[in-house]
């Protein structure tokens, strides 16, 4: 690759690792390039936000945090206003949408002094931001730090959790189909010792997507952390649970390579710079889903960012919001609604789902049967 790359810190060492012990499957690669304790991407820098290399909704308009801090009301109120509520964030990449959801959260009498809340946060250096853009709400609300996701710190009271754009940064398996057979797709050394795209050991898949028949080269991906994370949600459920995924993906399981790296708001190659760029990869929505189904969650959705958003009163609110803006801000302020809730763009592209003990009924804007 680039001589560029030779000077990359983490390369060198995933590239003695490959010539150690061989080709590394793409979801080690992908842990170890957004983990790795000393030059992991989430590790070592500030990712989100303009300055960094990619932005999300809740840094875009605070009309998306606070529409999610309405809908936690809601949830709260449908669970019957308990005494304490958990809110559990995962991800909450600089506690923007956390700050938003708890200012919009107190127009709702009695929520704000039952919240507890709990931050899933796995960068030592974005718990840093977080606390810092979270000072003020921390006066009025209790909020802890976690560094993994499990249930012990809910306790038994309910819970309440949200997670924007954290299913997309979990490692996702991907096999390739090549003569005939399934194949784990590795990252290993070509023979100039740059990183290559390699088959691994022959894997038959669990369960394959039903649109149409593998053929040569085709890739189908699988995030092996969804069955961990259903089944915290289906313990967390018997206190009870009401959950929000947002993310980017496909409703319905579906071949194709969707591990994507983009480093300073641009689409980067996925082996080149690793622990500089982010990576990603699309959420299978249908596979989640099932998990969910599976352990006996109601599942409503998915639906669309911008029906979400739209269903739930963004119009109202954005209207609001610059009805008392200044002047110079209005502009923006439209543009940021517009980019959330555009159906061509992040608004089509990223879908919602809620996940609940049945005995929590559907919550708007999902239809009250799922
Ligand atoms: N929700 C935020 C940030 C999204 S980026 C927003 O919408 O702006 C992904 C977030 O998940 C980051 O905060 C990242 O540090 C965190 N993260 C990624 N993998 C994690 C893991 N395994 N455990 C906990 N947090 C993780």
């Amino acid at each position: 690759m680039t001589a560029g790359s030779e000077a990359n810190p983490l390369a060198l060492k995933i590239k003695d690792r490959i010539r150690r012990e061989g080709p590394i499957p793409v979801s080690e690669y992908m842990r170890i390039c957004l983990g790795d304790p000393e030059h992991g991407y989430y590790r070592t820098r500030i990712a989100i936000g303009a300055g960094g290399d990619f932005t999300t909704s809740p840094e875009i308009s605070q009309t998306f945090g606070e529409l999610i801090g309405i809908w936690t009301a809601v949830a709260w109120r449908a669970m019957g206003a308990p005494a304490q509520v958990n809110l559990v964030e995962l991800g909450p990449g600089r506690g923007t949408m956390m700050a938003d959801m708890l200012r919009a959260g107190r127009i709702v009498p009695g929520f704000l002094g039952a919240a507890r809340v709990h931050l899933v946060e796995s960068s030592p250096i974005l718990r840093d931001v977080q606390r810092q853009t979270l000072a003020k709400s921390a006066e009025q609300v209790p909020i802890i730090w976690h560094e993994t996701f499990a249930v012990e710190f809910a306790g038994d009271q309910p819970t309440i959790l949200l997670a924007n754009e954290f299913l997309d940064a979990l490692p996702v398996c991907q096999l390739v189909f090549t003569r005939g057979e399934w194949r784990r797709r590795c990252v290993g050394l070509d023979t100039n010792g740059e990183f290559a795209f390699v088959p691994g050991e022959a894997v038959v898949p669990e369960r394959l997507p039903t649109d149409r028949a593998p053929r040569e080269g085709d890739i189908f991906e699988f995030h092996p952390d969804f069955p961990r994370i259903a089944d915290l949600l289906q313990q967390l459920a018997a206190k009870p649970l009401a959950a929000l995924f947002i993310d980017y993906g496909h409703i319905a399981s579906a071949f194709g390579d969707t591990l994507q790296a983009v480093r300073q708001h641009r689409y980067a190659s996925v082996l080149e710079h690793p622990g500089e760029a982010d990576l990603t990869a699309h959420v299978d929505f249908e596979t989640f889903r099932r998990h969910c189904v599976e352990r006996k969650l109601a599942v409503d959705g998915p639906i669309t960012q911008a029906q979400f958003l739209l269903n739930l009163g963004l119009a109202e609110r954005s209207q609001k919001l610059m009805s008392t803006a200044r002047p110079e801000e209005i502009g923006l302020i439209e543009a940021g609604v517009q980019r959330i809730a555009d159906p061509f763009g992040m608004g089509g592209r990223f879908k919602v789902i809620c996940v609940r003990s049945p005995n929590v009924p559907a919550l708007p804007p999902f239809p009250p049967t799922s």
